[in-house]
């Protein structure tokens, strides 16, 4: 059930020529033959990850009348889930590269670019290609930005190469994988996680599996030291401790509320309020605000690390005009910041904004969550929930009796694990 790289992109590409419409500029300029039909409302959408790429596909299927611009500043995709197991060896980094660029083929037009500035007044895009795009609503899903200033000693460009995160996948990614193989064996990994909420609760746990799954194959000696700030885990705790308790007796140390004070990246040691920790390899997952452009724009509160929205439409509660989606956004009750709820507010978020722009009324959303985590090579559970909006709360409310959780990982749902990526890279970017 493995999709690899190739056959993505074969599959997303299906037979059609890039249209016209869509292979437009890569460096950001906007150019006569790319200006929007005239008297066609414009959505600008920035960030093609889960929540951006959604947002822009679903505006232009459902209203293809709309002028839909989606800004992203990477030239490739890497998706986060299933990025931990790339650190065990189970998968590879081809399998969780890809592009957006079939979007193109839906009309949607792809400009590869940086956004520096947002003016909420003008309703206008400022790219670091210096061109400026024109927007009636505007949906900004840009992701996590690291909150470093609490740490201090991972301030450097140096000590942030040796103490990794590797929470937004990528270049960190292979480069965790990398420390992981050097480490002789009888090694201690550290891993440290930050106070909830961050990007996908139940990730950290799902990284301490794939490691033991690696070091029970390749370096039995060795150790992995949980360092958690939350007083328990914060996902799927009875499946974990099960998995831990299992499959990987006596490799795994957990220690709750153990808040980060600093880290020496040079003697290798995390320092605790009442402790010090040496470690062989440490990462450092960093506590997490909505991303650089969120925050400049004004879209948190003074004193906030996220995003509020209007969960009926995600626009924005500080700056009209401006929806947000993803995980920048505060998240409503018992909703987490996963990919699956990243797509659902592109749907959501375009929903309501075709709803504006024509003047319709808005359908209240009921949206849904699947999150897998894998606890070995083939093995996965799920937790599950579905969020209607309530007019009374004005927010999204889970709904009673829907969802829940696996009793126990097993191999069928590691095959359905990869259904869902499968399926969520396929709904997103193609
Ligand atoms: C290890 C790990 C495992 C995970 N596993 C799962 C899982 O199994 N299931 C699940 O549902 N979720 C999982 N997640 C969570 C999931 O990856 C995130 O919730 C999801 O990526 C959020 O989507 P997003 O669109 O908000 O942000 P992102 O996916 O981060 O996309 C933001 C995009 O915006 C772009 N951008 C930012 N600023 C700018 C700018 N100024 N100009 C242009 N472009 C910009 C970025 O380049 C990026 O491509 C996992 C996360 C991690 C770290």
């Amino acid at each position: 059930m493995r999709i690899t790289r190739r056959d993505f992109l074969k599959w997303a590409s299906l037979s059609a020529s890039v249209s016209a419409l869509g292979a437009c500029e890569s460096t950001g300029r906007t150019t006569a033959a790319d200006e929007p039909a005239s008297g066609a409302a414009r959505v600008v959408v920035i960030g093609g990850g889960f929540g951006g790429a959604t947002t822009a596909k679903y505006v232009k299927t459902w209203a293809p009348e709309i002028d839909v611009t989606l800004i992203e500043r990477s030239p490739t995709f890497i998706s986060c889930p299933i990025s931990n197991l790339v650190l065990s060896g189970n998968t590879t980094m081809q399998d969780i590269t890809m592009s957006i660029d079939a979007l193109r083929q839906r009309g949607v037009r792809i400009v590869r670019d940086n956004v520096i500035a947002i003016d909420a007044d003008k309703r206008q895009v400022r790219l670091a290609g210096g061109s400026t795009l024109q927007y009636e609503r505007l949906a900004v899903a840009p992701g996590i930005d690291f909150l470093y200033d609490q740490i201090p000693g991972l301030k450097s460009p140096d000590a942030q190469q040796r103490i990794l995160h590797a929470w937004k996948a990528g270049e960190q990614t292979l480069a965790l994988r990398k420390q992981l193989e050097s480490m002789p064996d009888g090694g201690v990994f550290v891993l440290h996680i930050p106070v909830a909420p961050f990007r996908c609760p139940p990730g950290p746990y799902e990284r301490v599996c794939q490691v033991a799954d690696y070091f029970k194959r390749a370096k039995p000696r060795s150790k992995i030291l949980v360092l958690d700030s939350n007083p328990d885990l914060v996902s799927k705790k009875p499946l974990f401790i099960a998995a831990w308790e299992g499959l990987y007796k006596g490799l795994i140390e957990y220690r709750p509320n153990s808040e980060l004070v600093d880290v020496d990246a040079r003697s290798m040691v995390v320092k605790l309020q009442f402790d010090d920790v040496k470690g062989d390899v440490i990462n450092v997952i960093p506590p997490q605000r909505a991303a650089d452009i969120a925050q400049k724009t004004g879209l948190t509160a003074e004193g906030q690390r996220w995003c509020a929205v209007d969960w009926l439409t995600a626009e924005s509660t500080l700056v009209k005009g401006i929806h947000v989606v993803g995980d920048a956004t505060l998240s409503a009750a018992a909703m987490p910041k996963s990919a699956s709820m990243a797509n659902q507010h592109g749907k959501l978020c375009a929903a309501g904004m075709i709803a504006l722009i024509k003047g319709e009324p808005v359908t209240p959303p009921v949206i849904m969550n699947t999150c897998y985590s894998f606890v070995s090579r083939s093995s996965a559970m799920h937790v599950a929930s579905v969020h209607a909006y309530d007019a009374k709360e004005k927010s999204l409310v889970p709904v009673k009796g829907a969802g829940g959780l696996s009793d126990r990982a097993s191999e069928i749902e590691g095959a359905y694990a990869w259904g869902w990526a499968k399926n969520i890279w396929a709904d997103s970017l193609a």
